[in-house]
Parts: structure tokens; C-alpha cells; sequence
């Protein structure tokens, strides 16, 4: 059939991809220009290219994962965060069951629900049949036994959750990987959760944790020998989910609002909070989406004029918050730093920057601003929120986004220092140190400024396999072939 379609040469093709868990492009430019990753320079970057691309909005593991694997934003997909929740279960009249399940958390014994609330077409596992995955928390479409060292990730994973055994993690991981060279795939999907790990116990300069970028590039050339033996070497891509950064400060809102008198459900131990008139859902830790009156059972999320305004002017007066965010009244989503406010909206692919006071997205223009997706993209790269209008408008695309989200600035959180292990460094934000990330590749990269949801379709293309025509949710990446001759006519610079 493929060859049918034309696409015989590349369906020869089989695409390997390395997610390397919270990897900071800056952290691998310096191990790279050291010569300390020797054979991500030369079966990846010397034939391909590396770039400094941008993630998604909670930029959260998991969530993050959503553009690799689906080539579409979380918030398109109604996955708002790695925590949400679910309006309607969350309900007075609903039981202690449901109230538990409605309180989302991805972290923990409900992390097998992502596969299920991911609202989207199919993922690359169902597209490419002869998918394997290692050490993946989101499995949806792979077929029997394709998901490797599944247990090994259960207990080596949340060993390492309150233990730092990581290494031990990352070792399984390399052995499964080494394992799987001799086998048939097409597509392989490898997840380094190292980095991450070690990071948000440390910071991101460690040692330790320099240690283990150095051993998954030893994986990858143990990796690389075995395949190159038995012929033609796969396309590899490389990348990873989001940044990190130091925390400094933990601006807990949840004990925050509990402080100033109101009730608030939040994870571990208060999904259950009596009268409660806030939750908080926290991602990254950086992150953190507003619910108001949570037992009401109203499904409709609220926009701007029904926030609480002693609230929402109390909340962006902490140091800790960088940038507000709600649904506008009529249309489109209002954005505020202090007094500083601003409206973002879409048509047809054009995203409307209107500031009405100040300018909170640092986009460096007084009047509205009207660019094309790709040119916007571009233009804030240059601010300290990369891609945050688009960022923005898809997370609240999710009807199960907050009422209101805060994204925090450098070196602060909105959790701990109670959580076990407390995070010393940590992610979730639209700040550059969080959103940018490494994105290599053996094949040559486009020279225009990339997000993580193009690399899915990009790897379609590699692959020789076309997104479904029939598929009515088109995806919201770009493959490289289209970007790449955006370029040509001039359309995105
Ligand atoms: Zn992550």
C-alpha cells in the first residue's frame, strides 16, 4: 500500500527517537563543544543538525510528551496539565470515588489515565505498526509486548522518585534499547528519565546530573555500532520535553489561599477539602491552573469577570508569578502581569496581540500586533516567554484548562518545600529557562525556528507514512518538507 502511495523509498526508513528528560539545550551545546558526547555529534548532529526548539505549555513531563507522540498541543488534546480537574466529577453530590478521580494527577497511581483522556486522532504508535517504545509513561496504540521494561519503569521509577536511584533507571532503559537493536521496528521511542529526575533533586549543572547526559550518549553509540552492523543506520531524532531551572522560592498558592481564608482542594492529601472554593493544580512545579467553586458541578469553565478580583489582584501581586492568564469574556484569552494586561486572540491562523496596558508578553510594541502563527513564533523567541501567545491560546483550547493559570518566573514555584523530595530545581513554565529545549536530528533541520509537535510529523515524513486525509483533527505541528519550503516563498523567515 505504501508503495502504492508512492513512498517506497521511505518506507525503507526506520526512525529512532531519544527523549532525553528535561535536557537544557544550553547544558548539552557546553557537553557537546567539550567533545563529553561524542556520538551524539557524530550519528546525529554531523549528519543532521541541532537547533534550540521550543516544548508546550505546562512544559511538564508527560504532557510535554503529548506533541511528540501525537504531533498535537496538550491543550488541543484536553490534557491541560499534568494535574486538572474534572469539573463535573469534582461535584458535591458525587462520591468520595469520583471526587478522588476528578482531582487529576498524572503523578502516582492515576499516571495510566493520560492515554485515556488524550482526545486526538491516532498517536505514531498506531500510525507506524511496527512501533516499540522503552520506559514511555503514554503507550496508547502500542501493540502487545511493544512496550518495553514496563515493570522496571513502575518500580525502578518510583524507587527513584523518593530514593535518586535514576542511574539504575536509565541503565534499564539502555539495555532495553541496546536489546531491541536486532528487532524489526520501524519506529522506536526511547525515554530517558534521568536527567529530569536527577535535576529536580539537584539543579541542573550538577555533576550527577552531567553524569547521566554523558551515559545516555554511551547508549547511544553501544546503540549505534550494533545497528550500523547489520546494515543501514535508522534516522535518529533527539530531544527533549521541556528546560529546568533552580527554585529559590516555593510560593505555595494552595497554603497561600488556605492562609488568606479560603478552602482549597490540592494534591497529596486534600482532594477531599471540605467547602472548598479554589483547587489548585499544579504542573512542573511552576505552573499552576485555578479552578473557582469547585463543588458546583458547573461544567463551563469561568471567564475573566467571574474571577474574584480581591483574588486575582492579590495573586499577581506575589513576586513568584511572572504572567496571569483567563478566558476573555466574548472572545480569546486576557493575559496580565501586575497592572499590566493584555489580550491575545486567533483568526484563521492570525494571532491578534492587543495590549491594553503595558506589555506583558515583552513582544516590544505598544499598538496590536497581527502576525502570522510561524512570524509570532519567531518574534517571541526574542522575549523572555518563548511561543507564549501560542502557548497560551492552546492550553485554554481545553475546555478542562482552569479558570485562571499562573506561570511562575525565574527561580520560583508554587509547591513545597513540604513535597517529598522537595524540588530544588524544577519546570512547568512559559519561561525560556523551561520552554527551550535541545531538538537534533540526523536528517537536516529546517532553518527556521522549531517546536516539539513539528518532530512528529517530521518523523511521518521520514517514515513514508501520510497522516490520515480521513483524520478530521489535522495536527498542529509542521513537518520539515513544509516548513522548510515556507522558507523558500519567504513566508516565515
Ligand atoms: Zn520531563
Amino acid at each position: 500500500m505504501r508503495a502504492a502511495l508512492g513512498l517506497s523509498g521511505a518506507a525503507s526508513r526506520r526512525v529512532v527517537f531519544v527523549l532525553i528528560d528535561g535536557a537544557r539545550a544550553d547544558v548539552l551545546r557546553d557537553l557537546l563543544d567539550r567533545g563529553d558526547l561524542p556520538h551524539l555529534a557524530r550519528w546525529v548532529i554531523e549528519p543532521g543538525g541541532l537547533t534550540v526548539g521550543t516544548s508546550v505549555f505546562p512544559s511538564t513531563t508527560g504532557v510535554a510528551y503529548i506533541p511528540f507522540l501525537f504531533g498535537r498541543y496538550p491543550g488541543t488534546t484536553n490534557v491541560p496539565g499534568i494535574r486538572w480537574l474534572d469539573r463535573a466529577g469534582a461535584a458535591e453530590r458525587t462520591g468520595w470515588r469520583a471526587q478522588w478521580q476528578a482531582a487529576r494527577s498524572y503523578c502516582g497511581v492515576q499516571a495510566g489515565l493520560i492515554n485515556h483522556d488524550i482526545h486526538a486522532g491516532p498517536s505514531i504508535f498506531e500510525l507506524v505498526q511496527e512501533s516499540v517504545a522503552v520506559c514511555t509513561p503514554v503507550t496508547r496504540g502500542l501493540g502487545a509486548g511493544a512496550h518495553r521494561i514496563p515493570v522496571q519503569r513502575a518500580v525502578f521509577g518510583a524507587a527513584a522518585h523518593f530514593l535518586g536511584t535514576y542511574p539504575a533507571l536509565d541503565r534499564a532503559v539502555s539495555r532495553a534499547w541496546l536489546a531491541a537493536a536486532d528487532e524489526p521496528w520501524r519506529f522506536l521511542f526511547v525515554v530517558f528519565p534521568g536527567p529530569d529526575g536527577i535535576t529536580h533533586l539537584k539543579d541542573p549543572r550538577h555533576p550527577a546530573v552531567l553524569a547521566s547526559y554523558r551515559a545516555i550518549d554511551d547508549a547511544l553509540g553501544a546503540f549505534a555500532a550494533r545497528v550500523t552492523q547489520r546494515g543501514e543506520l535508522p534516522v535518529f531524532f533527539v530531544a527533549s520535553d521541556h528546560g529546568a531551572s533552580v527554585m529559590r522560592e516555593h510560593c505555595d498558592v494552595a497554603e497561600l489561599l488556605e492562609r488568606w481564608g479560603v478552602p482549597t482542594l490540592r494534591h497529596p492529601t486534600h482532594v477531599w477539602r471540605r467547602g472548598a472554593r479554589v483547587a489548585t493544580m499544579v504542573s512542573g512545579n511552576a505552573s499552576v491552573q485555578l479552578y473557582f467553586e469547585p463543588r458546583s458541578g458547573r461544567p463551563e469553565p469561568r471567564t475573566e469577570s467571574e474571577i474574584p478580583v480581591d483574588l486575582l489582584d492579590r495573586l499577581l501581586g506575589l513576586r513568584a508569578v511572572r504572567l496571569a492568564a483567563c478566558r476573555d469574556d466574548r472572545d480569546g484569552i486576557v493575559v496580565r502581569q501586575g497592572a499590566d494586561r493584555a489580550r491575545l486572540s486567533e483568526r484563521a491562523g492570525v494571532i491578534r496581540y492587543e495590549p491594553l496596558r503595558g506589555d506583558p508578553l515583552r513582544l516590544r510594541t505598544t499598538g496590536a500586533l497581527e502576525l502570522d502563527d510561524r512570524e509570532m513564533l519567531l518574534r517571541s523567541r526574542a522575549s523572555d516567554l518563548p511561543d507564549a501567545p501560542r502557548q497560551l491560546l492552546q492550553l485554554f483550547r481545553a475546555p478542562r484548562a482552569g479558570d485562571l493559570v499562573l506561570a511562575a518566573g525565574l527561580g520560583a514555584d508554587f509547591r513545597g518545600p513540604w513535597e517529598i523530595p522537595e524540588h530544588k530545581a524544577g519546570h512547568g513554565s512559559l519561561i525560556a529557562d523551561h520552554m527551550e529545549v535541545p531538538i537534533a536530528a540526523s536528517v537536516p533541520l529546517p532553518a527556521t525556528p522549531l517546536r516539539t509537535v513539528d518532530l512528529m510529523p517530521a518523523m511521518l515524513e521520514q517514515l513514508g507514512v501520510p497522516f490520515p486525509p480521513t483524520e478530521p483533527r489535522r495536527l498542529d505541528g509542521v513537518g520539515f518538507a513544509a516548513l522548510r519550503s515556507a522558507v523558500t516563498e519567504g513566508a516565515v523567515r
